[in-house]
């Protein structure tokens, strides 16, 4: 039996599926010039072997975030849930919203502001109840579920968006875990959890967002549609909730670091000039994995002001502003954050102008060969269509 106790059910059985050792608090930039080592913390996931949610077992960090930029990616997808929920006829037509956020940011306010809904008074019921990325920051998962239906009126309707578990195991994308972010949820773990505080699942829809996004629409009444009961079977059978299969992301961590940390020493060989996208978790955590510096990475470049002079805790790569894109002419830029993909190469044309390529970093810690030579075909490894 393990030490550690479900953040939902609190049964004892929790196993850990991922243990990527002692990792910098990856939120946490400290200056460029801040001589002091950055602190390490255990960053491990856990699975329930009781309810199913894969969580993160242990977190010491106390890191203040610089707020990161919205994308577009995520902009765009919001204003689709909220058409396609409203579409199913699961987004009431008025009365009152109150939001349960993500620190992150991606409030979906405005839009539903502009259908008409209004915000309800604090601590007052809702006709809807939106969680948009929310939960998962949330320590104690009963106590934060139970504070979102204690909101629901009567005939009201729980939006639940998650970046779903199936998507992060399929991609191999273990570098999804980071402190601060408590709950890892598939959506059989998911609906089972809502079940137990009263609650149908009755639509489900999926986004490619950040390699796969689920919303969960739920009511205390009705029926769950045959697509929730679907795509239940379907990541159930995928091996969601399978402690075995969820251990695989440890695999991948380490092909993908290794594939990372190679793919820069070929690069920096051959006298390649490489620069990183995206100051974000996810950069810290695959590098520290890779064990790659300033010496195979220089400088990673990000469009927040609040990252500027800093650097990734671990490493110890600087963050820069995206003017060195113009001034460095790099012949590949590392793209951390995937969903930025089309964002980048509209906003900064000078790297593919000056004959650079975008890389995806995921990809090559996929294996997917990426091209190393300058402005080699194809010059961008093209993202699925949202
Ligand atoms: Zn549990």
């Amino acid at each position: 039996m393990s030490a550690h106790s479900c953040r939902y059910c609190d049964a004892g059985g929790v196993e850990i599926v991922l243990d990527l050792g002692d990792q910098p608090a990856c939120d946490d930039f400290p200056p460029a010039d801040d001589p002091r080592a950055d602190p390490l913390f255990p960053l491990r996931m856990g699975m329930c072997t009781a309810c199913g949610l894969a969580q993160l077992l242990e977190d010491d960090t106390a890191a203040e975030e610089p707020r990161g930029i919205e994308s577009h990616a995520l902009i765009r997808q919001a204003e689709q849930a909220v058409a396609r929920a409203a579409a199913a006829g699961l987004l009431p037509a008025c009365g009152r919203f109150v939001e349960f956020g993500s620190p992150h940011g991606g409030s979906w306010a405005g839009l539903l502001t502009d259908r008409g809904l209004t915000r309800a008074e604090p601590g007052r019921p809702a006709d809807l109840v939106l969680d948009c990325f929310g939960l998962m920051h949330e320590p104690d998962q009963a106590a934060a579920l139970a504070r979102r239906v204690d909101r629901l009126a009567e005939g009201g309707t729980l939006l639940v968006q998650f970046h779903s578990l199936a998507a992060i195991l399929r991609d191999g994308e273990w570098n999804a875990l980071r402190h601060g972010h408590y709950a890892y949820y598939s959506t059989p773990a998911l609906v089972n959890m809502l079940e137990t505080v009263g609650l149908v699942a009755r639509r489900a829809w999926t986004f490619d967002l950040y390699g796969g996004t689920v919303l969960l629409a739920c009511t205390r009444e009705g029926r769950q549609s045959d697509g929730v009961a679907a795509l239940v079977r379907e990541e159930r059978a995928f091996g969601v909730l399978d402690v075995g299969q969820v251990s695989r992301l440890q695999l991948a961590m380490e092909r993908g670091a290794l594939e990372l940390w190679s793919w820069l020493e070929q690069a920096s060989g051959s006298g390649l000039r490489v620069l990183g996208y995206g100051a974000a978790s996810r950069s810290v955590s695959l590098l520290c994995a890779a064990g790659a510096g300033p010496g195979l990475l220089p400088a990673v470049v990000d469009a927040a002001e609040s990252k500027r002079g800093r650097r990734l805790p671990g490493v110890g790569v600087p963050v820069v502003g995206p003017e060195l894109l113009r001034t460095d002419r790099p012949d590949l830029v590392l793209l951390f954050v995937p969903d930025l993909l089309a964002e980048v190469r509209a906003a900064y044309p000078e790297v593919e102008a000056g004959g650079g390529r975008w890389v995806r970093a995921d990809h090559i810690g996929l294996g997917i060969r990426v091209p190393l030579a300058r402005g080699a075909e194809p010059s961008v490894l093209e993202m699925r269509e949202t």
